[in-house]
């Protein structure tokens, strides 16, 4: 057998723990698109919660991340809800340009000996006792101890042919929009904003995340194409009052990029010799567009199994994995990922709820300064597997007691439900 752990799936999962499990086994990474000749540009935002997971050599890296992520803003018709972090004591995180990241992640797997093959995309899997066997669309096959499927949305097929379950997801579109520093400092006294508007969707609020030189700007569609959802995201970024102060003299280059973003995460991420990673996996949360949490901390959970599985020349059954969905479970799943659940409840609703909800949460982070703390904790806090979800009870009792009269008669079996998140 040739490898002992093949990864499918380039993305921010599968190069992150190819960089891992690279300094003791021998790993192949295979990924579809054509990465010689460009890894595509993703979203900006990495709050510091994501530090834990990743190298210092990488953390203190400016060209991976070149500035800090300072003010977060909450915006409504008629509130912004600005969140500064120079009120508490650290920023929020960084600005994080991903795909050099991605790059840098890849190019110490391969120093370490590790393979890569791109753009070949894998047709299928078949699974024999004592190994995995994988065969790319152009019928090359390759065999190991080991499958990892950090496939993101784009592999559900694959998923499914392996007998897992795949999330449910909403289809995101963002695009890049470019000026020089001087400019976006005119333009944003934030790194990244949330706005709700129903009427742009129901399922997310528009945002901007500012990075450097860029700005990433996109919302989250339904059932809508790629065509249909380009259209609206231009029509906009055209015309829509409220947000032409913010893309004033900013260009964009065209580039619509489409992806899914997972609901929930599967019940079950292990079988027999294989692994689910990141956005495959579901553990995305949804509301917050928050993927490289999941993707970082699962890849790390997975490379701290397979060391001494390896080295006892284990079998790879899914009993001896199954530390696996545990570990995900309790350092992501059982506590900060419900604070997200919650959000996802009360907010994304396309009826006038979501609107009286959303310009209250904006106006409370205005006047309450621990509703401001909580959140920015959510945002800084290493520990994620102590996080304390009573802040998020806090945040929610606030918002229901600040709500209009009538409303509140209306949505209390709303906040009830969300509470039991
Ligand atoms: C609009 C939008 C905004 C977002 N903003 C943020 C943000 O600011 N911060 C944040 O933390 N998260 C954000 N996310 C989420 C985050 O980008 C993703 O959850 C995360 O990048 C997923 O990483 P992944 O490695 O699990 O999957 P992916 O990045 O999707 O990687 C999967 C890779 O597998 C490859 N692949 C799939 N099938 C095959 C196959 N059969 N053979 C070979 N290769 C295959 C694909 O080509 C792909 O490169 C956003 C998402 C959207 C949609």
């Amino acid at each position: 057998m040739k490898y002992d752990v093949i990864i499918i799936g380039a993305g921010i999962s599968g190069a992150s723990l190819a960089y891992k499990a690279s300094k003791y086994a021998k790993t192949l990474l295979i990924e579809s698109q054509d990465y010689d000749r460009e890894i595509p540009v993703r979203t900006n935002i990495f709050a510091e919660h994501n530090k834990p997971f990743i190298d210092d050599v990488f953390w203190n890296d400016d060209s991976i991340f070149p500035r800090p992520f300072l003010q977060l803003n909450f915006k409504s018709d008629k509130y912004d809800g600005l969140l500064n972090s120079k009120e508490f004591d650290r920023p929020l995180g960084k600005i994080s340009h991903t795909e050099i990241f991605i790059k840098k992640l890849i190019d110490k797997f391969k120093d370490q000996g590790g393979t890569t093959k791109y753009n070949e995309k894998v047709a299928k899997v078949v699974k024999h006792i004592d190994y995995v066997e994988v065969v790319n669309n152009k019928g090359e096959s390759y065999t190991a101890k080991l499958l990892i499927l950090a496939t993101g949305s784009r592999g559900f097929d694959l998923q499914k042919s392996l007998g897992f379950e795949t999330p449910d997801s909403f289809m995101g579109i963002y695009t890049n929009t470019y000026a020089d520093e001087s400019l976006l400092d005119e333009n944003f006294n934030f790194q990244y904003m949330f706005h709700l508007n129903p009427n742009i969707s129901p399922n997310g609020p528009f945002f901007f995340n500012v990075g450097k030189g860029r700005v990433s700007t996109g919302y989250l569609g339904n059932k809508e194409s790629p065509d249909q959802l380009r259209e609206k995201l231009e029509r906009i970024l055209r015309n829509y009052k409220k947000i032409q102060p913010f893309i004033k003299g900013l260009k964009w280059d065209g580039n619509f990029i489409t992806g899914g973003i997972s609901k929930h995460p599967i019940s079950t991420m292990t079988k027999d010799r294989v692994i689910v990673l990141g956005e495959a996996a579901g553990v995305v949360t949804g509301f917050f567009y928050e993927g490289l949490l999941g993707g970082l901390a699962s890849a790390d959970i997975a490379a701290k199994l397979i060391k001494p599985l390896l080295e006892n020349n284990s079998n790879f059954s899914r009993p001896e994995l199954i530390m696996y969905d545990q570990e995900i479970a309790r350092i992501l799943l059982n506590g900060y990922f419900r604070n997200g659940a919650a959000c996802e409840l009360l907010f994304y609703s396309n009826d006038s709820s979501a609107k009286t909800l959303w310009t209250t949460y904006t106006n409370l982070l205005n006047t309450n300064k621990t509703v401001r703390k909580y959140i920015y904790e959510a945002h800084i806090i290493q520990d994620l597997w102590n996080y304390d979800t009573n802040r998020d009870r806090y945040v929610g009792e606030r918002l229901f007691g600040a709500l209009p009269g009538f409303q509140k008669l209306t949505l209390w079996p709303k906040f009830l439900k969300a509470m039991s998140k």
